[in-house]
Order: structure tokens, then sequence, then C-alpha cells
């Protein structure tokens, strides 16, 4: 467990100070770019009665009130695609809580709680949303030198704005190549940063679009970093009808009752929409060449400890 001791070290160290400067550049670059592309930010969803179910680990953060019970947001997945209903791009700094297993303490990639810049495009296809993706990268670094110059010295980190389109690999060649647990021994070998696209249905949550002609497999992709800083962003076109999203909660063996009030709003419609998510933590981490997110952010939560 961190000290009172330990936690004041930590805020006010000068490294915590630089990656926290650098990444509200980071934060304004980003707005300024989706606001460019007419995204309208929206505020953040901190419970709801249904969250992401990332139901392959992670503990159900549940409160009660009036008798109901709420969950604390894991991913905004849901209430963006609603969102979509209003506005045709959207995107949000979203909290996540997500209890994640206590071995991952020492990972270097793992908090409890963290930000991600959460994105989501009415109609579009993933292509449309690798292509935004890889256009934000481009432009986040090509500007951050200028307006982050004193700190990016101070970490010793030049990161030049990668050659697009970036390199993608199939899910099933990385674990050909890689093995299952392909994220980091691929992130390693990697230059710039790279695509992982068609993830098989087992390793995905529910919501991620089956392709119409190859059952099982999804019209999704991750981003990895370079230099062995492993994962930078998930994302994908998404189920977005009534049917589809029963049926594949269903194969999930996950109890319908459990989204009831997700499917009762998907049965009233739901736009087709593509989107993804960054970590904000883990992109400062990648940026200013820090051993662990925890460094990446003030009052860092690390699974397994009990921190302010
Ligand atoms: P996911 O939807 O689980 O892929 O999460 C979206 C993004 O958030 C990931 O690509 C990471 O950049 C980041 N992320 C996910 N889990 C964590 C975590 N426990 N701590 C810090 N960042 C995370
Ligand atoms: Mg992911």
């Amino acid at each position: 467990m961190l000290t009172i001791d330990d936690e004041r070290r930590l805020l006010t160290s000068e490294k915590v100070r630089n990656a926290v400067q650098v990444q509200s550049h980071v934060l304004g670059i980003a707005r300024q770019f989706f606001v460019g592309r007419g995204f309208v930010e929206i505020l953040p969803v901190v419970i709801s009665p249904f969250t992401d179910p990332l139901t392959d680990y992670r503990v159900r953060g549940e409160i009660e009130c009036y008798g109901f019970h709420y969950q604390i947001t894991k991913s905004m997945i849901f209430h963006k695609q609603m969102a979509l209903l209003s506005l045709p791009r959207v995107f949000c700094f979203s909290p996540n809580i997500r209890i994640e297993p206590a071995e991952r303490r020492t990972s270097g990639r793992h908090l409890i709680e963290f930000v991600q810049l959460d994105l989501e495009v009415r109609d579009a296809s993933r292509e449309d949303v690798m292509k935004l993706a890889e256009d934000f990268f481009a432009d986040l670094f090509e500007r951050l030198p200028a307006v982050a110059a004193d700190e990016l010295r101070f970490f010793g980190r030049v990161i030049l704005p990668p050659r697009r389109p970036f390199r993608a690999i199939r899910h099933d060649e990385a674990v050909r190549d890689y093995g299952n647990d392909f994220e980091l021994g691929l992130s390693q070998d990697l230059r710039e940063p790279a695509w992982i696209l068609d993830f098989p249905a087992e390793s995905r949550e529910f919501y991620d679009r089956e392709y119409p002609d190859r059952p099982g497999v999804l019209r999704d992709m991750d981003l990895v970093y370079p230099e062995g800083f492993g994962e930078a962003l998930s994302g994908g076109e998404r189920e977005h009808e009534l049917e589809s999203i029963e049926k594949r909660i269903i194969r999930k063996g996950i109890d319908l009752a459990s989204y009831k009030y997700y499917l009762d709003f998907a049965r009233t419609g739901l736009p087709a929409s593509a989107g993804f998510g960054i970590g904000m933590e883990r992109l400062t981490r990648y940026i200013c060449g820090l051993d662990s997110v925890r460094e990446a952010r003030y009052f860092a939560k690390l699974p397994g400890t009990l921190s302010l």
C-alpha cells in the first residue's frame, strides 16, 4: 500500500508534473482536432443501469440509489451509440472504472480508474474511423513539439508523425507470429503504430459487429503503439439491430435481463455506427516514455492497492 509520503512524493515529482503538462496539451489538441472534424463533445456518464459488460474478468461496480441498481461506467460504449440519435459525431473524455485483477499492478499499463477519449460516428465504417484515428495521431505528433517543447526535452522523447496509412495486421496473423498474447511481443517489434484487424467474436464483447458473411469474425480493430508500449485503442463497427444484439448477448452466455433497458432502447431503434476509445494515460505514457501509467496522471490507482 502507498503511504501518504509516497503519495506526496509522486504528486510533487517533476516527472509526473511534466507528464500532466504534456497531457493537458494532448487534451487541448484532441478537442481542437475533433471539433474541427464536426464532432460535438458530450459530458461523461458515470452511472447507469447498464455499462460495457467486459465479462472476462472484471468485477461489477454497483451502487444502489432509491432501491435501483446503478452500474459504475466501465466504458460509455452504449451511451455514445444512443447519443448518435441526436448528433452525427460525438466524443467524450470519459472516466472508466474497471476492477482489474490485482496481478496487473505491475503491468505498467493498468489503472482501475482511467480516462478514455471515446468517440462514435453515425453511419461510419471501420475504415472511416481508422482513417480518422490516423489523422488524429498525425496531427497530435505534428503539433505537440511546438507547444510542449520543454516537457518533451525533459523526457528526452522525439515522436515523429507516423507514416499513413498505418500497417495493418489481421488478428489471425498476429496470433500466428506472436501467440495468443501477441500485444506486447508485437508492440516490441514495431517502430510505428500498427492496426490489428478482425478479432474473433470469442475474444471481444457482444457489441462489436460481425462481418455479415463471416460469422464469428468482427469488423473491429486495435491500434498498438511501438516500442513495447502496447495497446493504444480499441474500436470497430457496432451491432445496432435488436435481433443481432440479442443473438450476440445470448452467445456470450449473458442473461438478456441484465441488459433489459439497453435492449428496450435498441427496440426503438439505434443508428449504425463505428467508433473507438483511446486511453489517455497510456497515450501520455507513450509520448513521455514513462515506465508506468501510474506516472501519467495525478491520483493514479493501481490494481490491488488503496490510493488517494
Ligand atoms: P478497451 O475498450 O478495453 O479496449 O479500452 C479502451 C482503451 O482504454 C484501451 O485501448 C487502452 O488504451 C485504455 N485502457 C483500457 N483498460 C485500461 C486500464 N485498466 N488502465 C488504463 N488504460 C486502459
Ligand atoms: Mg482493448
